[in-house]
């Protein structure tokens, strides 16, 4: 898409180990939004220039624009569960469940915890806000994870790349792909196993070991994702059948 279809564009871009969005303007216009960015790094104005202008994707849109905004770092960012519900009071949203921001669904969660709990406190018991919490840490937990995996600059490791180049070219997996940004399966169940091996199995043969690292690190990284589902799973499933 050209850079002059937009008013403004918000260019993302990772380097220096930092993950980037700044909103750029047209020549002579102003922009006075800004866009926070997370950082694990300091940030530099001339690291993003230079990223940002070097990039297929992103080169097209800077190129004879001005960046118009500050580039905004968001540091240190903490996120995790709280326990949902107890005596007096229940949390919902952010406030419960802080999680990074990277993959979105920030604003359906909270939407989510708003209709779940509003129909827990009408059936009137103190039952009903356990199970409106455990309910919701079970349908959180695999998004949670993957939203930290995703905001973290390691994200773009070469395993990844090569998943994603194969997803522009298998339908089974773009597929896959979509039904995950549906929330219909797992982000941890995208890749099937026979899939991730044979791709493993190419970059290998092509000499490209660069892969094996990721490749490990995802594996222990599911395993605990797996074993924290599991915990979640039987304190919900503990509580019994939800009452008619
Ligand atoms: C950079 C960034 C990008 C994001 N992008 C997306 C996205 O693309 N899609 C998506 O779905 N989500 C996204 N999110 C996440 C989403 O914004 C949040 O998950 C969502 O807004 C949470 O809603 P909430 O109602 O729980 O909390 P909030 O939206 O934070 O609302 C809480 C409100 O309570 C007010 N408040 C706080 N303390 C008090 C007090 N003591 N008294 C009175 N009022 C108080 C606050 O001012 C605020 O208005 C993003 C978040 C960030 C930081």
């Amino acid at each position: 898409m050209p850079a002059d279809a937009f008013d403004t564009i918000v260019v993302g871009a990772r380097c220096a180990g930092a993950s980037l969005a700044v909103p750029l303007a047209r020549a002579g216009q102003k922009v006075r939004r800004r866009t926070a960015f997370a950082s694990t790094s300091p940030v530099r104005s001339s690291a993003f220039g230079s990223r940002t202008g070097g990039l297929p994707l992103t080169a097209a849109l800077v190129e004879g624009n001005a960046r118009d905004g500050d580039l905004l770092g968001v540091l240190k960012l903490r996120y995790g569960f709280r326990e949902a519900a107890g005596p007096g009071f229940a949390l919902v949203g952010d406030s419960g469940l802080h999680k990074d921001p990277t993959p979105g669904y920030g604003i359906t969660d909270a939407l989510r915890d708003a209709r779940n709990l509003a129909k827990a406190i009408l059936s009137g018991t103190d039952d009903a806000l356990l199970r409106y919490w455990r309910q919701r840490d079970v349908d959180s937990i695999d998004l949670f994870h993957f939203a930290r995996d995703m905001g973290d600059p390691s994200y773009v490791n070469p395993l990844n790349r090569l998943v994603y180049e194969h997803a522009a070219r298998s339908p089974d997996l773009m597929a896959r792909l979509q039904a995950q940004a549906n929330r219909e399966i797992s982000p941890y169940e995208v890749v099937q196993l026979g899939t991730l091996l044979k791709l493993m199995g190419g970059a290998l043969l092509r000499g490209n070991f660069s892969v094996l690292p990721a490749f490990f690190a995802a594996g222990k990284r599911g395993a605990t994702v797996e074993k924290e589902r599991k915990e979640r799973v039987g304190l919900l499933g503990a509580m019994g059948p939800a009452p008619a």
